[in-house]
């Protein structure tokens, strides 16, 4: 099943939760986290993943009551809010890993030469720069989309001093952020 998850946030706002897997409504869901390539179907944030059909990385997968038992997902039950505070961390801890990658993991990453530590990704490898770069902003979109929704009900966004301080790290790095001042 194709999911359109533009659509799916779309009607997260307008009050209901769908199962990505099934397509039922629910008031709650279960979120937990999967590996299986199949659950990027299931993964909010893999709609802007490179991998997509091969991901294998840890993802946080949103499903109803039976899906998730279908899969033996291990989750925990979320309301609307819970859903979208637990995409706030995915987003953030993604964000902190694309972080770290364009900081200094790409270097052993693709285990350079030590004379070439002063380079950057971008000169060295400029499709994994491009390819890391558009996955960022990506996340960069859903976070501003993220932080509005709290916004629009008045609710306190969790750990707001996060954003400043990633700004501050990226800017620190070279790089530019949509979520900037
Ligand atoms: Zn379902
Ligand atoms: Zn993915």
């Amino acid at each position: 099943m194709q999911i359109d998850w533009q659509q799916t946030i779309n009607d997260i706002l307008a009050k209901k939760l769908s199962c990505p897997r099934c397509g039922s409504l629910t008031d709650d869901v279960l979120v937990g986290y999967l590996r299986t390539p199949e659950a990027a179907a299931w993964a909010p944030l893999c709609e802007g993943c490179t991998k997509r059909e091969s991901c294998d990385a840890r993802k946080l997968v949103v499903l109803c009551d039976s899906c998730a038992s279908d899969v033996r997902l291990r989750g925990r039950r979320v309301d609307e809010e819970g859903f979208m505070v637990a995409l706030l961390e995915e987003c953030r801890s993604n964000l902190e890993e694309t972080l770290d990658y364009l900081a200094d993991y790409w270097r052993e990453d693709l285990d350079i030469d030590p004379d070439e530590m002063d380079k950057r990704l971008e000169d060295v490898e400029p499709e994994l720069f491009e390819e890391e770069d558009s996955w960022r902003r990506y996340l960069e979109e859903q976070y501003g989309k993220i932080h509005t929704w709290f916004r629009q009900r008045g609710l306190a966004v969790p750990n707001p001093g996060w954003r400043s301080e990633y700004v501050e790290d990226i800017i620190a790095i070279g790089y530019t952020t949509l979520l900037g001042d």
